[in-house]
């Protein structure tokens, strides 16, 4: 990617989020196999009600927060807009209060994610690493195997934080966040 378009990546509200890259709104995107084709590196395809996906995280999102393949990127990607990208393109938010719910967004899913670990006892513990939803899976999966090592007052706390992350992100990103298709 040239530094031009890096440049220009790097002053926008997505570079700063990710989160609909990184596999916290979505766990995988649609996705045309020349699409597929033209991807370089470690992308993961497979076929879902007889379409093309790909698995998120996405491997082409940089540590910058920056779409490795930003001109070559799926339809899917050039077209999603969240709820508060639209609202910051149409002037409805300005950048910095935007940025704002960014970062706080953030602040909670790592909260929610470390208050998820601290809760999981044994060998689940380590399955959680990647995001909050993925930790709250790993605790509740220890709980149904060892429910006797679950200490309830850690558990209550990190679904206390897990809810309120998840609320967040359908006040300003996705309204359907993790509920029932
Ligand atoms: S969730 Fe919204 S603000 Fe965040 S990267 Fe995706 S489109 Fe951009
Ligand atoms: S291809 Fe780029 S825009 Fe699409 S999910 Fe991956 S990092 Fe995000």
């Amino acid at each position: 990617m040239s530094f031009t378009v890096r440049f220009i990546l790097s002053d926008g509200l997505c570079v700063s989020c990710s989160l609909c890259c990184n596999g916290t709104l979505f766990s995988r995107l649609a996705i045309s196999q020349q699409e597929a084709d033209r991807l370089e590196g470690d992308i993961e395809v497979f076929t879902r009600n007889e379409k093309l996906r790909m698995r998120l995280p996405c491997p082409q999102l940089g540590n910058d927060g920056a779409c490795g393949c930003y001109l070559q990127r799926p339809k899917t990607c050039r077209t999603y807009r969240c709820q508060l990208l639209k609202r910051n393109e149409r002037g409805a938010i300005p950048n910095a209060d935007a940025l704002a719910i960014v970062k706080d967004l953030h602040a909670m899913q790592d909260k929610a994610k470390s208050a998820a670990i601290d809760a999981t006892p044994g060998p689940e513990r380590r399955k959680g690493n990647t995001n909050a939803a993925q930790a709250m899976r790993a605790l509740k999966t220890a709980r149904s195997k060892h429910p006797e090592e679950i200490d309830k007052y850690l558990f209550q706390n990190a679904e206390f934080h897990f809810e309120t992350f998840v609320r967040y992100v359908r006040l300003h990103l996705q309204p359907n966040f993790r509920k029932e298709k």
